[in-house]
């Protein structure tokens, strides 16, 4: 039933009253005006942070913000199905509750959607009982019909236990006045039933944590409360296998997945919420390991945002969902590090306030504030007026993540990240019909973070060649088999302090085709100014399919016409154009803003692919899942540049060798074609290593047990190497193992 008239409201919610007060006959109304207690104040505290405490309306952002929320609202309570009759659902959207309960989660959303503009200071819905009513009905329905503690679940069991408990606690906390005291029992006794405390590892169990002590301080029960917080304790922990966070920054979800930016920005938003809601009460964090969660803001999550946005490589299948791009989460990371600072000991708030004042300064994506809370808009508006607070500089960092198969490179004016898998770490993850073309992220997707800040976001993952990821080798054509390990275990590398490093992997395409294999060995020296790619041992097995190493595949500026030029010859701007180029030295694509050209090299002169296209896909076609859909699915539509090796088909000992300069003008980047920093000592299938000689780094990963040698360094066995000539006969070296072979996984 759709509303239209005004009239029609009225009447249906005075139906809606009725039922409600039949329907809980001891209905004594918990009202403000009751003597306050702790709990009462903790409640208050969450309250604000929900409604953003005490804001100007007028500011523009903050106006904003107010007007997304009342849309949302308005547009949930015009589409509710206002009953009370005999309906099944509230939105004819989510009319299958019964069966599927990501619908019932939704509609407590929905209501808690309509629940906010209700109670937000500026909403042209604030105060209105008119949508007051339809709130309280549509959780007494909610309750009656689906989730109450009668009901056996079914379906997703992380629905039931943590996404509908999550958006009815805080529905309950912005309701709390108007609710009769019965119909808190009956909600609050109903998330008891599904999930009566702490559960599970890693997010899932801190979600579960936020649940209970939500639900201890609506019922003021301090036991629950207790329970909820001393739950957090095995998160703490530093882990050295399955999930949860590693010393190295790395964190794991579902066993083998790195998801620093996805299940772990969930993590640290409900931890921080927590940390926010217990302090300075009787049930405040005690355990000292929680120091351990103040440290991961520094070691893994602030290193993964680059301006503002929260690297893919580290955010598994949540790269699929539209409103999930990068700089969307990016955002949300900040407003959780902020959230973390309102319980940090000052001298770590000092520093998450300065790195986030830094990210609001220098995101030149979209409107920073877009999506996220008035309480967020608000602080982050005070941090900026606040000169008190320095912005960090521009971090500078090299690090590989062992633990994840991830590498990051920080240098001025741009970042690199790699993503790779191994034994220990899948390739990626697809579960809940999402990520349906993740297949190659995990095969070296080197991606580049520069003055284009929205590289990976406007439509990115819907529109590029899932097949040609920058920086992997690909069989042309063949889907990666998802979720999978292989057997190569030398995936890794070693950094020299926090300036340079040397990775590599080993890599083995993994698909359904068991008579067909295809291997490579691939090596990244992240220098200063240059990324140095080295390829060899390509050797595959599948009789038809081209292999390929992908060197860019950049999305394009709207037209599309980015200026490529090679050795120095401007190419066609044209979509479609294509040219296998002989003889190539050096290339460069100029960027769609400031700070953004790149150059490329290839010592010893390369054949190079290049194509200049123009794609279209819809979020539809990689993440399917319902709760994440994009409305009215539209196709997008990219433009693409694509400069690649076509090793060709079946090919035995391919090898390739590239660098990318990020930040160069052509000129630039012609010069440096006349005259590199950096000589290949080798590139084949038991060593690649290279020689910076300005910096006087040499970076090597030896491949095999035998002993081998380049420049100065002899290795007699696998192993990643990164040597300088400090000058005057003393030299740093850093090695790994990046076998791992005491690990315990
Ligand atoms: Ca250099």
């Amino acid at each position: 039933m759709m509303r239209s008239t005004a009239m029609r409201r009225y009447v249906i919610l005075f139906l809606c009253l009725a039922v409600i007060w039949a329907g809980f006959p001891i209905a004594g109304k918990v009202h403000a005006a009751d003597p306050g207690d702790e709990y009462d104040g903790l409640r208050q505290r969450w309250y604000e942070m929900l409604t953003g405490g005490n804001y100007d309306p007028a500011d523009p952002d903050i106006a904003n913000a107010i007007q997304v929320i009342t849309d949302k609202a308005e547009s949930n309570w015009n589409t509710m199905n206002a009953g009370p009759g005999s309906r099944t659902y509230l939105w004819s959207d989510l009319a299958n509750g019964a069966t599927n309960p990501t619908h019932i989660r939704l509609s407590y959303q929905r209501l808690y959607e309509m629940a906010l503009a209700y109670r937000t200071t500026g909403s042209s819905l604030e105060g209105s009982s008119a949508v007051r009513d339809s709130v309280l009905d549509g959780l007494q329905f909610l309750n009656e019909t689906y989730y109450n503690d009668a009901v056996t679940p079914y379906g997703n069991w992380w629905e039931w236990q943590i996404g509908a408990p999550l958006a009815l606690n805080d529905t309950v906390v912005l309701m709390y006045d108007e609710l009769p005291a019965s119909a808190i029992a009956a909600y609050t006794g109903a998330i008891e039933h599904f999930v009566a405390g702490p559960r599970d590892t890693g997010a899932n169990r801190v979600w579960s944590c936020a649940v209970a002590v939500g639900r201890g301080i609506l019922t003021k029960d301090g036991a629950t409360i207790q329970r909820g917080v001393a739950g957090l304790s095995p998160v703490f922990d530093y882990v050295t296998s399955g999930d949860g966070f590693y010393e190295d920054g790395s964190f794991i979800q579902h066993v083998k997945f790195a998801y620093n930016g996805s299940y772990g920005l969930s993590l640290i938003e409900n931890l921080s919420t927590v940390f926010y809601f217990v302090t300075g009460s009787s049930w405040d964090v005690t355990d000292p390991k929680s120091a351990n969660a103040y440290r991961w803001v520094d070691d893994s999550f602030i290193p993964f945002v680059y301006k503002g946005a929260l690297m893919d490589m580290v955010r598994g299948r949540d790269i699929s969902v539209f409103s999930r791009e990068d700089h969307d989460m990016g955002h949300r990371m900040a407003a959780a590090v902020l959230r973390m600072a309102q319980s940090a000991a000052p001298v770590d708030a000092a520093r998450y306030k300065s790195v986030i004042k830094y990210w609001l300064l220098n995101d030149t994506s979209h409107n920073f504030y877009e999506g996220l809370s008035l309480d967020f808009i608000r602080q982050a508006k005070a941090l900026l007026n606040d000169s008190t607070v320095t912005p960090a500089p521009e971090p500078v960092a090299s690090k590989v993540y062992p633990a994840m198969d991830r590498a990051l490179h920080l240098r001025p004016g741009f970042g690199v990240g790699i993503s790779m898998f191994s034994k220990r770490i899948a390739n990626y993850e697809t579960t809940n019909g999402q990520n349906l073309k993740g297949w190659y992220t995990g095969a070296g997707m080197t991606y580049l973070y520069n003055g284009d800040s929205d590289q990976y976001g406007g439509n990115f993952w819907p529109t590029v060649n899932s097949y040609r990821l920058p920086g992997t080798t690909a069989v042309a054509g063949k889907n990666m088999q998802a979720e999978s390990l292989n057997n190569q275990t030398w995936v890794g590398g070693t950094s020299l302090g926090d300036d340079y490093s040397v990775v590599g992997m080993s890599l083995e395409h993994i698909d359904a085709d068991i008579t067909a294999d295809m291997n490579a060995k691939k090596s990244w020296f992240l220098f200063d100014d240059e990324v140095v790619a080295l390829g060899s041992g390509i050797t595959s097995t599948y009789p038809s399919n081209d292999v390929e190493t992908i060197v860019e595949n950049r999305r394009l500026n709207a037209a599309g016409d980015n200026a490529l030029t090679v050795n120095g010859v401007l190419k066609s701007s044209a979509i479609g154009w294509s040219e296998t180029m002989t003889g190539v030295k050096w290339a460069h694509l100029a960027g769609s803003a400031a700070g953004s050209d790149i150059g490329y090299y290839f010592p010893g002169v390369a054949t190079l692919e290049g194509l200049r296209e123009e794609r279209s896909g819809k979020w539809f076609d990689i993440s399917k899942y319902t709760g994440v859909l994009e409305p009215g699915d539209p196709a997008h539509t990219n433009r693409f540049l694509n400069l690649y090796f076509n090793h060709g088909t079946a090919p035995t000992d391919a090898s390739y060798a590239y660098a990318l300069l990020p930040g160069k003008t052509a000129s630039a980047v012609n010069s440096y074609a006349g005259n590199p920093d950096f000589i290949v000592l080798a590139n084949n299938s038991s060593v690649q290593a290279v020689k910076e000689k300005t910096l006087g780094v040499i970076g090597a990963n030896f491949w095999t047990n035998s002993e081998q040698s380049v420049d100065m360094i002899t290795s007699s066995g696998k192993a990643a190497v990164m040597l300088r000539e400090d000058g005057g006969g003393s030299l740093s070296l850093s090695v790994s193992d990046p076998n791992q072979p005491a690990s315990a996984r």
